[in-house]
């Protein structure tokens, strides 16, 4: 194509919502065959809701809600943000924990009043060998079955409580699957959820369970792109957080969302400046015509 189409086809990204990092871009998006999207923000809104809370014997929810609220407000997750508003709805006022860490992919831990307490996923407990028992052990699976999020709550090595978290699809994530379908790609999501979830999610878009790759940690998002091409295929990743960073550095064509975070646009040769997924489908099509594939 010449200076001029490419030019030309950068300042029409620009009106459907999509920033070009430089008209090279272009070329690598033509030619795709697979996209990988990541669920949580992205094919999702990312805004989560505490839905319920299921406690062991012996344990009280306000407390529950007290100590695992006061350490997830202390985080940005979409989960954290979901426990710590629905404690606080319940509670009005939260304490400040004395100690605080993220541990990416699996949760938080710290120090609340005293109590060393972890919030997330079952694997976060076990590495702290914390098991749930089977009660709760049950109550999450209900959550997973019906593919909500199971978040696990244990303080002073023991489990206390399985909290419920459901995210919502975005309104524009089918219909922008099916465009991507409609144009010859293989769609798959790729999340470090679980797969119950993971599945769930993909169903309300029309993403088969073979294409869906869950429970994968933040730092090995990068290796399922590096496998896909390993396979010969030409990957676009699609994603908005932090631990998507490294997979849209490594994939063909990496497309940020302009509602992400600052590491992911910075990755990223695109940037969905709305965050709606149908303008990935627009980016491919308009690489295409600007390149002269189709007319
Ligand atoms: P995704 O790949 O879908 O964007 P993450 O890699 O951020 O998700 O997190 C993977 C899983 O780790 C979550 O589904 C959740 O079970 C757990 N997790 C991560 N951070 C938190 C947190 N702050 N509180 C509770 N659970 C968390
Ligand atoms: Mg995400």
């Amino acid at each position: 194509a010449t200076p001029t189409a490419l030019m030309v086809g950068t300042g029409r990204g620009a009106q459907l919502g999509i920033l070009i990092k430089g008209p090279e871009v272009l070329e690598s998006t033509r030619e795709v065959d697979t996209v990988v999207l990541d669920k949580t923000g992205t094919v999702t809104t990312g805004r989560m809701t505490l839905l319920a809370v299921h406690t062991a014997d012996g344990t009280e929810e306000t407390e529950v809600l007290r100590l695992a609220g006061a350490l997830e407000h202390a985080s940005e997750h979409p989960i954290a943000r979901a426990v710590a508003d629905g404690a606080l709805q319940k509670l009005g006022a939260l304490p400040t924990p004395e100690d605080f860490a993220n541990v990416p992919g699996l949760g938080v831990q710290g120090v609340v009043d005293g109590h060393a307490v972890l919030v997330g996923r079952e694997k976060l407990l076990a590495e702290w060998a914390v098991e749930l028992p089977a009660p709760l052990a049950r109550a999450e699976a209900g959550a997973e079955a019906a593919g909500r999020t199971a978040i696990a709550v244990a303080w002073d090595g023991e489990a206390r409580a399985v909290l419920e978290v459901a995210d919502v699809v975005k309104g524009t994530s089918a219909e922008a699957i099916g465009r991507l379908r409609a144009l010859g790609l293989t769609p798959m999501l790729l999340t470090g959820d679980n797969r119950a979830v993971a599945e769930a999610v993909a169903a309300e878009v029309c993403i088969a369970p073979e294409h869906v790759v869950a429970e994968v940690m933040p730092e090995d998002k990068v290796d399922v792109v590096k496998r896909l091409q390993a396979e010969g295929r030409s990957v676009a990743m699609v994603g908005d957080g932090v631990n998507d960073a490294a997979a849209l550095a490594q994939a063909d064509l990496g497309l940020s969302l302009g509602t992400g975070t600052d590491a992911a646009i910075e990755a990223g040769d695109l940037t969905l400046v709305r965050g709606d997924l149908r303008a990935a489908a627009d980016a491919i099509r308009l690489a295409r015509k600007t390149l002269g594939t189709i007319k």
